[in-house]
């Protein structure tokens, strides 16, 4: 009995998948789909419910499970852009999450150290920094007494370029990702690669197992990847780096829709004329992604395995722009919108590739930014722009005065700001243990400016305030790195004399899209608390694999389809634990136990 039932449930969701696919490919379309009705076992013989069974199996996807998880990340987007320019959105880019996906609205990183390496890695690992350890982009090695990248990996090198070079792996991450998990619950057939113009972005994305993460050349714009992944570039990707795509986007120029020019992406004399540089900060960057992420799925056979395959792209173009010209430029609008128009390509591909029925996205961010100090500035707003070299010399010369007034030294190496990393061997010369150090290094920071402070030595031991902005420090915190103290900036205060610049705990940084469209999901704007942790074991949940190892995110219940909620009984309201539901309603048939 049970067996039968079994057979009749694939049954019925070969059927539907079968249904589903004939209406939704290779046109466009969309869920969501009438609520599935009861299942009754049709009344055919075995024999030739076996040959349905059996040819449909090749045209089913993985147990009605999709055949490619897209899951796009766009660098520094803030949580509000959407609703902000929602009346300029044409159907088929943003609206597609908008209007026919699952949408939440309050999505926010419980952290204070929002910035790209930390986001990606929190994005794919449903865990802060303090499960997965990714503190900063870079951060001081006591051992090498040097500021060290996140991903660098001297153990590995550079793949696609002719000249050696050290390569990345994501060696330092603490923590393994949805990835990971889908190649561990698939014995390796499900395929996994992640795309950002970033070394960082790409393979946090990835994770461990990944087949390959690829990130570019700043030079050069060529499409590279790691020894860690592979000893060569495939023939695919050969092939697009030597057919000068990179080349065709330099000269030219990004204009906006009434023709005028925003920017150029030719080189200038006497000025850096890098691919990152000039192509970076213009939507020709995305394009760029995207001509490589359509090559890597068709070259790849992306969603044509036994198992779900799944693909990170992370949009770095509109971070490199957001830099230089603020959250509220014309510049970002039409940035924004050529973005629209590049994810409405792409999806316009998945559907005529796949048919979206068979696809799942995703769309979030690895942060947001501030204004420009002085846009908050007009307002009357407190805005202040700071150059953290000239506070590294301020606290440490309040450090000198206080620990060794004959001997000025450099107790503390460097702000990335608000974050100091000090040098234990000059504290160890002036006789002072960790604790004493970091704590010193905070009251020098206080009178530099900073709100407040936490040490690592409090953050190892837990010992914060029972507050929210206690909790958000210690999910940023990392064992990772030397000694050193986190400044609490003040609003609206930025590192850098000029443009503006992410990572505080305050809402214009945590502050990030967090959307979903699939047959799964129930369409929607959803304003319930949701947090960027919350994506990973979402779709880990979904798909009936355990969630990341380190994850602390919750299944968005409330955001899918009733088939897909939790059993009758069984709390459907948002918490902030993790709620789980049963891998058996997966199934499309609605049928569940
Ligand atoms: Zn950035």
């Amino acid at each position: 009995m049970a067996a039968n039932t079994g057979v009749a449930q694939r049954f019925t969701a070969a059927i539907k998948d079968h249904h589903h696919k004939r209406l939704l490919a290779p046109e466009v379309r969309a869920p969501p789909l009438p609520p599935s009705p009861a299942v009754t076992l049709p009344p055919v013989r075995l024999s030739a419910l076996l040959l349905v069974l059996s040819s449909l199996a090749a045209a089913s996807a993985y147990n009605a499970r999709p055949r490619l998880i897209v899951v796009i990340v766009i660098d520094q987007f803030r949580g509000d852009y959407l609703d902000r320019y929602r009346d300029d959105l044409p159907p088929g880019g943003f609206r597609t999450f908008l209007d026919r996906g699952a949408n939440f609205s309050d999505c926010n990183y419980n952290y204070a150290n929002t910035r790209t390496a930390p986001g990606h890695a929190t994005l794919f690992t449903g865990a802060y920094s303090n499960g997965h350890g990714i503190i900063d982009n870079e951060w001081w090695d006591p051992l090498k007494k040097r500021m060290v990248v996140s991903v660098e990996d001297e153990s590995t090198q550079i793949v696609g370029l002719a000249a050696s070079a050290k390569g990345s792996s994501p060696h330092y991450l603490l923590a393994d990702t949805l990835g990971d998990e889908l190649k561990l619950a698939t014995q390796g057939k499900s395929k996994v690669f992640s795309i950002a113009l970033k070394d960082r972005a790409s393979v946090f994305s990835g994770g461990y197992s990944a087949d390959a993460a690829y990130w570019i050349d700043q030079d050069s714009g060529a499409w590279i990847t790691s020894s860690y992944y592979r000893a060569s570039l495939p023939r695919w990707a050969e092939d697009f780096n030597h057919s000068k795509r990179a080349e065709k986007y330099l000269h030219q120029d990004w204009k906006d829709s009434d023709g005028h020019v925003l920017r150029s992406a030719a080189p200038v004399a006497g000025k850096p004329s890098s691919f990152y540089l000039l192509v970076g900060s213009t939507p020709f960057a995305n394009d760029y992604q995207f001509e490589f992420a359509r090559e890597l799925i068709t070259g790849e056979k992306l969603g044509q395995g036994p198992a779900t395959d799944l693909l990170t792209i992370s949009l770095s173009a509109n971070d490199i722009l957001g830099h230089q010209v603020g959250p509220d430029s014309p510049e970002l609008r039409a940035m924004i919108l050529a973005t629209d128009r590049q994810l409405a390509e792409f999806f316009e591909f998945l559907g005529r590739n796949f048919g979206l029925a068979n696809v799942w996205l995703a769309l979030s961010a690895d942060h947001g930014i501030p204004p420009l100090p002085k846009i908050a500035a007009a307002l009357r707003i407190p805005a202040l722009a700071l150059s953290a070299k000239t506070l590294r010399d301020q606290v440490n010369f309040t450090l000198s005065a206080k620990l060794s007034p004959q001997h000025p030294a450099a107790y503390v190496k460097e702000i990335s700001y608000p974050l100091a990393w000090l040098d234990a061997d000059a504290f160890a010369a002036a006789k002072i243990a960790e604790e004493d150090a970091e704590r010193a290094t905070g009251e020098a920071m206080k009178q530099a400016g900073f709100r407040a402070y936490y040490t690592r030595t409090q953050l190892a031991k837990s010992a914060v305030p029972s507050t929210e902005e206690g909790t958000k420090y210690l999910h940023s915190y990392s064992p990772v790195g030397g000694w050193y103290v986190m400044g609490v900036p003040a609003p609206f205060t930025v590192a850098g004399m000029s443009g503006t610049d992410h990572v505080s705990p305050y809402t214009y940084d945590t502050h990030v899209p967090l959307s979903f469209f699939g047959l799964p999901f129930q369409p929607g704007t959803y304003r319930t608390h949701a947090e960027p942790v919350d994506l990973a074991p979402t779709l880990a949940s979904l798909l009936g694999i355990n969630a990341p190892t380190h994850s602390i995110g919750r299944v968005l219940t409330e955001a899918l389809n009733p088939a897909q909620r939790p059993a009758s009984g069984q709390k459907s309201s948002p918490s902030t634990k993790a709620e789980r539901i049963e891998p058996a309603v997966l199934s499309l048939s609605g049928a569940s136990h």
